[in-house]
């Protein structure tokens, strides 16, 4: 898989989770939630290039990060800002980007599209820097059918959870099946990259042949030879939710989650404090790590742990999910295992 995940933060601190596709020629750079502090491992131009912004929620821990990421992005060129989040995100964001004094905006460039998810629907509104914000330029409702999102590198879906008396969203990444160029193949046969290769990949004609400098060569050889199918990644975010083995809710996120490559997840309480997890519309290690194994997934990296217990407590919480679900790790910089 070509999705680099990183979990952004400390344990015990407010986290964040940034992913990078790769697909050959391009880098797309998603990142979801924003909590305070979260951005500092990351140099300017990092910061700059993210493309999306996803918010599972509001909850101060989750957005605290969010002028940090406004002061390096209010006023990019080179491509619109995307911000996607539960209902409400678009009052959320629209209060925040009007919570400055804007007097020398007139000329800048900027773009914000926010995007606010529902069961069934997504609204988009469009804002500009250059009007300072005020007036939503442009405004859609689209019925939410399959993905939330296509990008030719990868496509969103995405569900609500219970938070308590409020939804959270859960984000699922998934690649494309694409096909690659064998580089030790390539040169074996004494070709160098052009254009053409993109017109063996579109190639339809199966009997047909492409000209590479001035030779013809047969688009079923070519394409046996020199391509190898790449299945596509696919990794999930999950974060402050609650819900009860063997619900039918339960059925339905493990159902949607099969096949994940990885799945960051939430984990606030020890199994110990499970009364509390339930209290605060919580997930425990152990029922996260089952929620893990029911799903299928390849790999359970735990994240947003809560600050009462302490490193001991953490690794205690790690091996919770261990004797449950065996691939179950935390950031590898947590140092914790
Ligand atoms: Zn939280
Ligand atoms: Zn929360």
């Amino acid at each position: 898989m070509s999705i680099h995940i990183e979990v952004l933060g400390e344990p015990g601190a407010d986290n964040a989770t940034l992913a990078q596709i790769e697909s050959g020629s391009s880098v797309k750079r998603l990142l979801f939630d924003c909590g305070s502090r979260c951005l500092d491992s990351l140099g300017v131009s990092a910061i700059q290039s993210i493309d999306h912004l996803f918010f599972s929620h509001f909850h101060m821990d989750h957005v605290c990060g969010f002028d940090s990421f406004f002061r390096l992005n209010y006023n990019r060129s080179e491509k619109p800002v995307y911000i996607w989040g539960p209902p409400g995100t678009i009052d959320v964001i629209h209060h925040r980007l009007l919570g400055v004094t804007w007097n020398l905006h007139f000329d800048q460039p900027g773009e914000w599209v926010l995007n606010e998810i529902s069961e069934s629907t997504v609204r988009t509104v469009r804002f500009y820097t250059r009007d300072a914000f005020e007036e939503a330029a442009f405004e859609e409702v689209k019925s939410i059918s399959g993905a939330l999102l296509e990008d030719p590198d990868f496509s969103i879906s995405a569900k609500l959870l219970d938070h308590g008396s409020i939804p959270s969203v859960a984000y699922r990444i998934d690649e494309p099946v694409r096909e690659n160029v064998d580089p030790a193949k390539l040169s074996d046969l004494g070709l160098v990259p052009g254009p053409w290769i993109r017109e063996l990949k579109e190639s339809t004609d199966e009997s047909g042949t492409i000209l590479i400098d001035g030779k013809p060569w047969e688009v079923t050889e070519l394409r046996s030879q020199l391509l190898t199918q790449n299945d596509g990644g696919s990794a999930a975010y999950l974060t402050d939710f609650i819900l009860t083995p063997g619900s039918p809710e339960w059925k339905l996120i493990a159902a949607w989650l099969e096949g994940v490559d990885v799945l960051i997840c939430e984990a606030q309480f020890c199994d110990a404090d499970l009364e509390l997890a339930e209290k605060h519309s919580h997930m425990t290690a152990g029922r996260v790590a089952l929620l893990a194994k029911d799903s299928g997934v390849g790999e359970l990296l735990l994240q947003h742990v809560s600050r009462r217990y302490d490193a001991e407590g953490w690794a205690g919480m790690l091996g919770e999910g261990k004797a449950v679900f065996e691939k179950t790790i935390f950031p590898p910089h947590w140092e914790i295992d």
